[in-house]
Protein backbone atom coordinates (compact mmCIF):
# COMPACT_ATOMS: atom_id res chain seq x y z
CA UNK A 1 0.00 0.00 0.00
CA UNK A 2 1.38 3.71 -0.88
CA UNK A 3 1.71 6.03 1.74
CA UNK A 4 0.66 10.09 0.63
CA UNK A 5 4.37 11.93 1.59
CA UNK A 6 2.83 14.71 2.95
CA UNK A 7 5.11 18.28 2.08
CA UNK A 8 6.46 20.54 4.58
CA UNK A 9 6.35 23.17 1.69
CA UNK A 10 3.82 25.38 2.71
CA UNK A 11 1.74 27.69 -0.75
CA UNK A 12 2.33 31.73 -0.48
CA UNK A 13 -0.35 33.14 1.12
CA UNK A 14 -1.36 35.83 -1.14
CA UNK A 15 -3.84 38.83 0.29
CA UNK A 16 -5.92 41.22 -2.15
CA UNK A 17 -4.67 45.24 -1.83
CA UNK A 18 -7.85 47.39 -2.85
CA UNK A 19 -6.81 49.43 -6.05
CA UNK A 20 -7.52 52.48 -4.87
CA UNK A 21 -5.18 52.29 -1.67
CA UNK A 22 -2.46 50.77 -3.86
CA UNK A 23 -2.80 53.47 -5.77
CA UNK A 24 -2.72 56.05 -3.41
CA UNK A 25 -1.53 54.68 -0.26
CA UNK A 26 2.28 53.93 0.25
CA UNK A 27 1.75 50.05 1.31
CA UNK A 28 4.46 48.35 2.36
CA UNK A 29 4.87 44.91 0.78
CA UNK A 30 7.95 44.57 -0.36
CA UNK A 31 11.56 43.59 0.58
CA UNK A 32 13.34 46.68 -0.17
CA UNK A 33 11.15 48.24 2.41
CA UNK A 34 12.09 46.45 5.28
CA UNK A 35 14.99 46.41 7.69
CA UNK A 36 15.91 42.74 7.10
CA UNK A 37 16.80 43.25 3.71
CA UNK A 38 20.38 43.45 2.33
CA UNK A 39 20.34 45.31 -1.11
CA UNK A 40 23.56 44.67 -2.37
CA UNK A 41 22.56 40.98 -2.38
CA UNK A 42 19.02 41.01 -2.75
CA UNK A 43 18.62 38.90 0.26
CA UNK A 44 17.28 38.82 3.64
CA UNK A 45 19.48 39.14 6.27
CA UNK A 46 17.21 36.43 8.52
CA UNK A 47 17.38 33.78 6.16
CA UNK A 48 13.95 34.28 4.45
CA UNK A 49 13.46 33.97 0.77
CA UNK A 50 13.22 37.42 -0.60
CA UNK A 51 12.55 35.61 -3.96
CA UNK A 52 8.63 36.16 -3.64
CA UNK A 53 8.73 40.12 -1.94
CA UNK A 54 10.85 41.35 -3.91
CA UNK A 55 9.13 44.67 -5.01
CA UNK A 56 9.39 43.68 -8.70
CA UNK A 57 8.07 40.35 -8.23
CA UNK A 58 5.44 41.90 -5.88
CA UNK A 59 4.13 44.57 -8.06
CA UNK A 60 3.68 41.86 -11.42
CA UNK A 61 1.98 39.89 -8.99
CA UNK A 62 -0.49 42.35 -8.29
CA UNK A 63 -0.81 43.33 -11.51
CA UNK A 64 -1.79 40.13 -12.60
CA UNK A 65 -4.26 38.80 -9.42
CA UNK A 66 -4.58 42.03 -7.52
CA UNK A 67 -3.06 40.42 -4.24
CA UNK A 68 0.31 40.33 -2.94
CA UNK A 69 2.50 37.79 -0.50
CA UNK A 70 3.06 39.92 2.15
CA UNK A 71 5.89 38.66 4.18
CA UNK A 72 5.22 38.11 8.42
CA UNK A 73 8.56 39.36 9.07
CA UNK A 74 8.78 42.34 7.71
CA UNK A 75 9.60 45.20 9.79
CA UNK A 76 9.99 48.95 8.92
CA UNK A 77 12.16 51.59 11.43
S1 LIG B 1 11.83 39.69 6.47
FE1 LIG B 1 10.55 39.23 4.68
S2 LIG B 1 10.20 41.24 3.70
FE2 LIG B 1 11.94 41.45 5.09
S3 LIG B 1 13.75 41.09 3.80
FE3 LIG B 1 13.20 39.14 4.79
S4 LIG B 1 11.89 38.12 3.26
FE4 LIG B 1 11.96 40.29 2.70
Amino acid sequence: MKQKILSSRRSLILDPIHPTDYLHLNVTFACEQCSHFAPEEKTCTIGYQAHHHLMNNQVKLYERTGRVAFCRFLEID
